[in-house]
């Protein structure tokens, strides 16, 4: 772990109000413990299993960010108590998110995951499939959800240029979505980008959640 490098990151938060997603998957409890024992609360994980038994290991005060990718028959394990999932990318999903939230009478904050980059991946909503899904009349229908903001990944690349492009296209999104469908709505208000290797660009175009693991725990 390089904790001079966590506060380093805490340092260029700061100035800009962006919180810290420590993300923590495949490090052991041990690691996160240490973090919690400085302050940080928000850890992310990508995968369900593992999430639930770091959930079941630590203080309850631990705000638990789903940041990989979602399968709906997951959902209910980690609807008791999980704080926010980034990587929300259907209305399928997003209602199976719904349904296992009402059960545990709770609100559960949701990212939409938006695909940014020129990368073949299946993961993330078009800009055309982000109005299908907020355009469709059975989204006006879920109570248990709450839209706070979108998530974005970059290209995996070195060119700077590139990824510039990439976080700038997702923050004209966020403005876009905001006035058009969440103008009453002060709680979609954040923006998911930036990791180890980007989030001092992520932080030059409005991020407001930075999600960075190697960089504080080492590598994978
Ligand atoms: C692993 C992961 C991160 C963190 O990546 P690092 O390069 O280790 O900082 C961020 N976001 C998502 C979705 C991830 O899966």
């Amino acid at each position: 772990m390089n904790l001079d490098r966590y506060h380093q990151i805490l340092a260029d938060l700061a100035p800009h109000h962006a919180r810290l997603v420590a993300v923590s998957k495949t490090k052991p409890a041990a690691d996160i413990q240490t973090l919690y024992d400085l302050g940080q609360r928000i850890f992310g994980e990508n995968k369900v299993q593992e999430m639930t038994s770091k959930y079941e290991a630590l203080p309850h005060d631990i705000q638990w960010h789903l940041i990989g990718h979602l399968q709906s028959n997951k959902v209910k394990y980690i609807a008791p108590y999980v704080s926010m999932i980034h990587s929300v990318d259907s209305l399928v999903l997003l209602s199976e998110i719904d349904r296992q939230a009402a059960k545990h009478d709770r609100i559960i904050p949701c990212l939409l995951q938006i695909h940014i980059s020129g990368e073949e991946t299946k993961f993330g909503l078009t800009e055309e499939e982000v109005f299908a899904l907020l355009n469709d009349p059975s989204f006006a229908q879920l109570k248990n959800i709450r839209i706070a903001g979108l998530m974005g990944m970059a290209s995996n690349t070195d060119n700077e240029q590139k990824i510039n492009t990439e976080f700038a296209s997702l923050k004209k999104l966020f403005d876009k979505l905001r006035e058009k469908y969440f103008a009453e709505q002060p709680s979609f208000c954040e923006l998911s980008m930036g990791m180890s290797s980007d989030y001092h660009i992520a932080l030059r175009h409005g991020a407001t959640l930075v999600r960075v693991g190697s960089d504080i725990f080492g590598s994978r």
